[in-house]
C-alpha cells in the first residue's frame, strides 16, 4: 500500500451521523457482503436506543458507529479480506475507508455494543462492556463461515465509563500487525482487516505523567467468529440473572461450539463446553510461551470464549529471555501478567469462569476437576512443545527434564534473545557443538563469562548425545526446529519504528514489515533487519520496552 499521504485527498466530510449507504456507490465487492446477525437476533438487547453512558441488563446496546472527518485506509490485510470474501486490493480506497471507520453503514449491518464484565488484576470490576468496540455485523461467506465485523476505535458507547470510545494510531498499529502475525506464526487470534486514520485527533498522556498530547485517531476492523469473552458470563452471575446466564451459554454453544449441542443433557453440555474453553486456553498458553508473547493485560474481561488472543494493548514480545517480564507499565509493581506467570494466570481466570458458570451446574467438584486438568494439559503440551523447539520428535519423561531446566537456567544466566537463540540452534553441528552459532543471540558478548560458555557448551553437548541418539537426518530435527521457532516475531522496537514513520504519513516499513511477517518461519534474503535483536536505543524507550494502557 502507498503512503496515504501520497493518494488521493479525502474529500472533506460532511456527514455527521452514519447512514446507510447508497447501494449504487459500493463497490461490489462490498456490497455482496452477506450479513445474518445472530447476536442482536437472538439474545435480548437494551431497550435504550440513546447513546449515553449507563448500566445495562440485557446483551447489548445498539449504537452507531461516531463519523469522522477524514477517513484515510493504511493498512489492508489480504488475508483476513478472503474469509470475507472482499479482494485482497480494496477496489476504492476511499469508500472503503469510509465504511471501516465506521462512517457508512452497509445494509445488512447491525452496529452493537455488547455487555461484559471482567476481574481486572484480580478484582471484580462491575461492568465494563464494549467501550470502544462497536460490531458491525455477522458477515456469512461463501463457504457459510461466519465472522464477526468490529470496529475499536470508533467512538463511545453506553459502555465507555469516563473514556472517549477512541484509539490512536500507535495502538491501532500494533494490534493491526500483531494480530496478523499471531495467524501468520499459527497462534491463535482474533483478526484485523484494516487499519484507518480517523482523521480526528485523540488526546492521550502515554505515561500518565501530567503530559497529554495530540496524536492521529485511527480505526481498526477486527474479524473473528465472536468476541465472546470470560466476562460476558461473569457479568450476567454477578447480577444473579441465572435466566439471562443460561441463554448466553446456549446461544454461545450454538454459534460458537456447533459440535457439542448434541449433548442433550444440560449440565454435560455446559461442562463439556467449560472442557473445551480449558482446553483450548491450555493450547493457546503453551503457543505464547513458544513464540515469546506477553499480552500484558490477562483481565477476564480480554479472555476469549474461543481460546483466542484478544485485546492487543500493553503487549509485548520477549528480547531477551526474562519470564518475570511484563510490558505493561500499569502492571510494573506487581508483575502480575509477567511472561511466566501466564499460564497460572490463564488457569485463575478459568477459575472464575468455572465461578460464572456453576449457577448452571450447581456442583463444585466438576469444574474443580477441569480445572486441574489445565494443568495436565498445559504441561504436556508444554513439553511436546519444548521438544519440537530443540528438534525432538517428543518429549522423554524419563530423561529430559535436567536438559530443559538447566537450557531455560542458562537463558536466564546471561542477556539471550530468545528467538535467535532457538533460531541459532538449528545451525549447531552435532559433531562438533560449539557455541559459535549462538554468538549472534546474546545481547553483550562481553558479558558470556568464560564459567557461562563452558556450561552452555556442556548442555550443547548433552544436547547433542539427545540428538543424535534419535537416530534421524540432520535435516529432520533441523525444519522441525524452523516449524516450531520463528525467525520473524513483531518485535516491539519495530513497531515503535513503523509508528514513528506512519505518524509522519509514510507506511512503506509497516508494509514491508507486515510482508515479512506472513511468513514468520521462512528465511528471507535481504529482509534481515526485520529479525535483528533489540538495539541498544530501544532498551528504555516507551513503546519499546514499557508500553502503557493508554492507548
Ligand atoms: P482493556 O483492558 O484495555 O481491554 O479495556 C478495559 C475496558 O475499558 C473495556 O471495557 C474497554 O472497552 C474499556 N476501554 C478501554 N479504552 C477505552 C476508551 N478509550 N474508551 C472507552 N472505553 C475504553
Ligand atoms: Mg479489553
Amino acid at each position: 500500500m502507498r503512503p496515504w499521504n501520497e493518494r488521493e485527498q479525502a474529500a472533506p466530510h460532511t456527514v455527521r451521523t452514519a447512514r446507510v449507504m447508497d447501494a449504487e456507490v459500493s463497490p461490489l465487492a462490498l456490497d455482496a457482503l452477506r450479513f445474518d446477525n445472530r447476536y442482536v437476533a437472538e439474545l435480548p438487547g437494551d431497550p435504550v436506543a440513546e447513546n449515553y453512558r449507563r448500566q445495562v441488563s440485557a446483551c447489548y446496546s445498539r449504537v452507531l458507529p461516531t463519523p469522522v472527518r477524514a477517513p484515510r485506509l493504511i493498512g489492508w490485510s489480504a488475508q483476513a479480506a478472503a474469509l470475507l470474501d472482499l479482494p485482497a486490493e480494496v477496489e476504492d480506497a476511499r469508500c472503503y475507508a469510509e465504511v471501516f471507520a465506521g462512517n457508512r453503514v452497509l445494509a445488512g449491518m447491525a452496529p452493537i455494543a455488547t455487555c461484559y464484565g471482567g476481574h481486572q488484576f484480580g478484582n471484580w470490576a462491575g461492568q465494563l462492556g464494549d467501550g470502544r468496540a462497536i460490531n458491525l455485523g455477522e458477515v456469512v461467506n461463501r463457504r457459510g463461515e461466519r465472522w464477526t465485523l468490529q470496529l475499536k476505535g470508533a467512538g463511545p458507547t453506553p459502555y465507555s465509563r469516563s473514556a472517549d470510545g477512541l484509539a490512536v494510531l500507535r495502538s491501532s498499529l500494533r494490534e493491526f500487525v500483531c494480530s496478523e502475525a499471531m495467524f501468520h506464526l499459527g497462534v491463535p487470534t482474533t483478526r484485523a482487516l484494516s487499519l484507518t486514520l480517523s482523521g480526528e485527533e485523540v488526546v492521550r498522556d502515554i505515561l500518565y505523567d501530567g503530559h497529554p498530547a495530540a496524536e492521529p485517531g485511527a480505526v481498526v476492523c477486527r474479524v473473528a467468529p465472536s468476541f465472546t469473552r470470560f466476562g460476558h458470563f461473569e457479568i450476567f452471575a454477578a447480577r444473579r440473572d441465572a435466566s439471562l446466564l443460561q441463554r448466553f451459554l446456549d446461544f454461545t454453544i450454538a454459534t460458537d461450539f456447533p459440535e457439542l449441542v448434541q449433548e442433550a443433557d444440560a449440565k454435560r453440555r455446559y461442562l463439556g463446553w467449560f472442557a473445551e474453553v480449558t482446553a483450548r486456553t491450555a493450547t493457546l498458553l503453551v503457543h505464547w510461551i513458544r513464540v515469546g508473547f506477553v499480552h500484558g493485560v490477562m483481565n477476564t474481561d480480554n479472555m476469549s470464549a474461543l481460546g483466542l488472543t484478544i485485546d492487543y494493548g500493553p503487549y509485548g514480545w520477549l528480547e531477551d529471555y526474562d519470564p518475570d517480564w511484563t510490558p505493561n507499565t500499569t502492571d510494573a509493581a506487581t508483575r502480575r501478567y509477567r511472561f511466566g506467570q501466564q499460564p497460572a494466570v490463564a488457569q485463575w481466570n478459568l477459575l472464575q469462569l468455572a465461578n460464572a458458570i456453576y449457577p448452571l451446574i450447581g456442583e463444585a467438584e466438576p469444574l474443580n476437576a477441569i480445572l486441574n486438568d489445565f494443568a495436565t494439559r498445559y504441561a504436556s503440551e508444554a513439553q511436546s512443545a519444548n521438544a519440537a523447539k530443540l528438534g525432538l520428535p517428543s518429549y522423554a519423561e524419563d530423561s529430559d527434564e535436567g536438559l530443559f531446566a538447566e537450557l531455560f537456567a542458562l537463558l536466564g544466566c546471561v542477556e539471550t534473545d530468545m528467538t535467535l537463540f532457538f533460531r541459532n540452534l538449528a545451525h549447531v553441528d552435532l559433531n562438533a557443538a560449539t557455541i559459535d552459532p549462538l554468538l549472534d543471540a546474546y545481547y553483550q558478548t562481553a558479558a558470556l563469562s568464560p564459567a557461562v560458555r563452558e556450561r552452555t557448551e556442556a548442555w550443547l553437548a548433552h544436547y547433542a548425545a539427545r540428538a543424535r541418539a534419535v537416530g534421524e537426518p540432520d535435516a529432520v530435527r533441523v525444519s522441525r526446529m524452523n516449524a516450531a521457532n520463528p525467525l520473524f516475531v513483531p518485535r516491539n522496537y519495530l513497531a515503535q519504528l513503523a509508528i514513528d514513520q506512519a505518524e509522519t504519513g509514510d507506511t512503506a516499513l509497516l508494509d514491508e514489515w507486515m510482508a515479512v511477517l506472513r511468513r514468520p518461519y521462512d528465511e528471507q534474503p535481504g529482509k534481515e533487519r526485520f529479525a535483528a535483536k533489540r538495539p541498544e536505543w530501544a532498551r528504555h524507550r516507551a513503546g519499546c520496552s514499557m508500553l502503557s494502557c493508554s492507548s
